[in-house]
């Protein structure tokens, strides 16, 4: 099960640039008030965010009609953002799913805190919408471990399948990580730096900069 951004697309830089700009279009915050310190958020999914900022700011939750006009807007400065610098996959990340869709002893999903129509935005723009991926995200729910839950169902949905014998989440986030252990999911990091020693102090049995040298890294991911 992977998460999306920054585990499968190089994208969370242009990712929250546009989330805040679409915030500000829409409903006005000051940008300069909004903590972007995503890990003092109970939730950290465009989602949980969003309804954070509107309890804080507004004092309710967004309207249905505030909530399209945001998630519109949001797309719409992707496309002018991506239009510029194009978004670029995680270097392997469509052999690694090529590679996990054709062996029959792996299942694969997507459980994304993005919202849906940016997810497959995202997915488009780096050619990995090929391959049919189960997938919940945002619009699913609010918190990460309900969005994996319901990957989770779906995925086994998908595959015609009851159970699985273990999860293996995928994620760039330190709250992928706090997620997955919530869950009893195996956790693998996906970072360079500084963010390697946070992924394996929230419980990564690995970290690795990509998916290069897919036969070593198989083994090290799955074994
Ligand atoms: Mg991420």
């Amino acid at each position: 099960m992977f998460d999306l951004d920054g585990t499968l697309v190089d994208s969370n830089a242009i990712d929250s640039q546009c989330y805040l700009q679409a915030l500000v279009d829409v409903f006005g915050f000051d940008l300069n008030k909004i903590d972007r310190n995503w890990g003092n958020y109970p939730h950290i999914t465009d989602a949980g965010i969003l309804h954070t900022l509107c309890q804080t700011e507004l004092g309710r939750d967004p309207t249905l009609g505030e909530l399209y006009a945001y998630q519109q807007r949001f797309l719409e400065l992707l496309i002018i953002a991506v239009s510029q610098k194009p978004l670029q996959s995680i270097a392997g990340a469509s052999e690694i799913l090529e590679s996990l869709n054709a062996d029959p002893h792996y299942a694969i999903a997507i459980a994304t805190g993005a919202w849906k129509q940016t997810a497959l935005f995202k997915l488009q723009q780096v050619g990995l919408d090929r391959i049919f991926i189960p997938m919940a995200c945002s619009d699913d729910a609010r918190a990460r471990v309900d969005i994996m839950h319901c990957a989770y169902d779906r995925t086994l949905e998908f595959y015609r399948r009851s159970q699985f014998q273990t999860v293996t989440y995928i994620g760039d986030g330190v709250w992928d990580g706090i997620a997955s252990k919530q869950l009893n999911y195996h956790f693998i990091g996906i970072g360079t730096g500084e963010r390697v020693v946070d992924l394996f102090a929230v419980g990564a049995k690995c970290v690795l900069p990509n998916y290069q040298n897919l036969a070593e890294i198989m083994p090290v991911i799955f074994g």
